[in-house]
């Protein structure tokens, strides 16, 4: 048996036996009660601090991306990229949650069409200085002949507006 098999057996046990105490507690006088329950929730925590840190070792992957470590309920995605049988390959591991990030970067006409905004919206609102504030932080950029969004930025500075829009239209 593995040490994470049995540590996750003694875990089991363990909790058992809590169940059991707690059938019969209320007979045993209070000094007993108050021992042994420390006891039990001492070294529960102990054994349940141990397998989090057996499992997410056991893991021992980090993302190539942002480098933080993959959590043992996380699927990541995987991939041996080798470009000839001289190079070394590369193992390329990334996060679910920078996978999401990526999404949430998009083209301007994809933003648009999105939200339903009219073609230009962006790049009008952003010659005009509107979109300054996320530009400054990165959440809008120029790549190329494109301009990128985050998806933060339809939320919280189109999304509003839509809404406004929205309400005006049905009084
Ligand atoms: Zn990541």
């Amino acid at each position: 048996m593995s040490i994470i098999e049995s540590t996750k057996e003694k875990i089991v046990e363990l909790e058992r036996a809590a169940d059991q105490f707690a059938l019969i507690k209320d007979t045993l006088p209070f000094e007993v009660r108050f021992t042994t329950q420390g006891l039990i929730d001492n070294q529960l925590k102990d054994l349940r601090y141990r397998l989090e840190k057996l499992t997410s070792l056991r893991s021992n992957k980090s993302c190539t991306v942002c480098d933080n470590w993959i959590k043992e309920d996380q699927e990541p995605v995987q991939l041996f990229y080798q470009y000839n049988n001289t190079a070394d390959p590369a193992n390329i591991t990334v996060c679910p949650s920078c996978i999401g990030s990526m999404k949430k970067v998009m083209f301007t006409n994809e933003a648009e069409k999105l939200w339903g905004l009219q073609p230009g919206t962006i790049k009008q609102d952003r010659r005009l200085g509107n979109l300054q504030a996320f530009e400054e932080i990165g959440l809008v950029y120029h790549t190329g002949r494109y301009i990128k969004i985050h998806e933060l930025v339809m939320k919280n500075y189109y999304e509003p507006r839509i809404k406004e829009r929205e309400k005006k239209a049905k009084k």
